[in-house]
């Protein structure tokens, strides 16, 4: 075989509705759900207003049983059990971190495995989810793009990885209770495992149950979307979902990009900056986030910070500084804290915010980059991370 031949990967896609067995309810768009129980049989005039009663039982109140939706008559909701089910991801494993950070392993249809990642903050707290099992690129400071095996999660594998979590942190409200308006779990990032916009629509259908205001209610301000910079469906991201939008933008180059972030090669700095400009016209988000992650020796000198600020002039914009996550095998080092702050301090002279992102539950691998589920069966080889890394 070719040494420099491109790693590629099949994502398998798998189709809603099974061929046999009882159909998800979850992860169906409301349309979707009334299509589905129209074909059960429940009246066309009916499905509208059943759609929302069954939306609320699940998405609001977190009921995973058809006989506990109580305003439904009891026939109804025998027909409900027979052709339907109420199916989450399965919890695998679930560890926790010395500062709090949860991490789930859950497995979906297939026997595959990903991760899921809980960040408390005091008045708030952020879930990390996954969009694929593994991710067919392969930047070479990441530790999922040394995972082979790939396929893009369904809706139902996306918000069903919140549905979880708030299960976990016991979120689900308690009928009659006083409204609590803090949320544990009140945003969402699109940061885990895999690339979004390789999986837009499914990406889309979850966000829009997890903002449904009957629902999960989720303002679009609190979920953020991050791509390492799939030029052609940013714009649709603004229209079709209008969530925030977080770029893995890593280097000042072409020539670095390319190597820490091969997508580069097909769609270079000036054009994913082009498409950046429209952005927040279309979104009305505030201001785009630009990731960084802080690589000893590869891209964080002093013109590095002045080269990024000139890129980004004149979009509305954050930049958010990650120092690098080490793994095993892992071909670069953390820039060292000094490195850091000054990069940050030529940044913000520049009149942009700068913060720089805490790591979190490095004790579990859990912090940004490190995921990867422990089980998949083959894993590319230092050599060959390091001869993709341009190494
Ligand atoms: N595929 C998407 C989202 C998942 S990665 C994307 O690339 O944007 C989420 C963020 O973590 C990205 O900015 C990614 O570049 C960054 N990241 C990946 N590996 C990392 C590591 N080892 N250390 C620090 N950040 C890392
Ligand atoms: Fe995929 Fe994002 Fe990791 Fe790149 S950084 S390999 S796009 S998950």
């Amino acid at each position: 075989m070719d040494a420099k031949a491109p790693i590629t990967h099949d994502v398998l896609t798998i189709p809603r509705k099974l061929p046999e067995g009882p159909q998800n309810l979850i992860g169906l768009s409301r349309d979707q759900m009334r299509d589905a129980l129209i074909a059960a049989g429940t009246k066309e005039k009916q499905a509208k207003m059943r759609v929302g009663q069954i939306w609320q039982w699940i998405y609001h109140w977190g009921v995973r049983d058809f006989s506990e939706m109580t305003n439904l008559a009891k026939d109804y909701r025998a027909m409900l059990a027979e052709t339907f089910v109420i199916e989450l991801p399965q919890v695998v494993t679930r560890q926790v971190s010395e500062d709090g950070t949860r991490k789930y392993l859950v497995r979906i249809a297939g026997g595959h495995e990903v991760e899921v990642v809980y960040i408390p903050e005091t008045d708030r707290g952020t879930l990390c989810i996954s969009s694929q099992v593994g991710c067919t690129l392969t930047c070479s400071f990441c530790h999922t793009g040394t995972q082979k095996l790939v396929r893009n999660l369904t809706a139902a594998e996306i918000v069903g990885q919140v549905m979880v979590a708030r299960d976990d942190l016991g979120e689900w409200p308690v009928p009659g209770a006083p409204k609590d308006e803090t949320r544990l779990l009140s945003n969402i990032v699109l940061m885990g495992m895999g690339e979004p916009l390789y999986n837009f629509e499914n990406v889309r259908d979850a966000m829009k149950i997890a903002m449904d205001p009957e629902g999960i209610s989720l303002s679009r301000r609190r979920i953020t979307l991050s791509t390492s910079g799939v030029v052609p469906e940013i714009a649709r991201t603004a229209q079709e979902i209008g969530c925030q939008l977080a770029i893995s933008f890593h280097a000042t180059t072409d020539d670095v990009r390319d190597r820490l972030v091969p997508i580069n090669k097909r769609w270079p700095i000036a054009d994913l900056l082009d498409v950046l400009r429209e952005y927040p016209k279309v979104s009305n988000s505030e201001r785009i986030t630009f990731e960084y992650v802080m690589l000893d020796g590869v891209n964080d000198s002093d013109e590095d910070a002045h080269r990024l600020v000139k890129l980004i002039d004149g979009i509305p914009a954050k930049i958010n500084l990650i120092p690098f996550n080490e793994w095993p095998g892992a071909p670069y080092k953390r820039s060292s804290n000094n490195r850091i702050r000054k990069f940050a301090d030529i940044i913000y002279h520049a009149g942009y915010a700068s913060p720089i992102r805490k790591p979190r539950g490095e004790d579990i691998m859990a912090a940004c980059g490190q995921l990867k589920s422990a089980t998949e069966r083959s894993r590319k080889s230092k050599a060959q991370i390091a001869q993709e890394a341009g190494l």
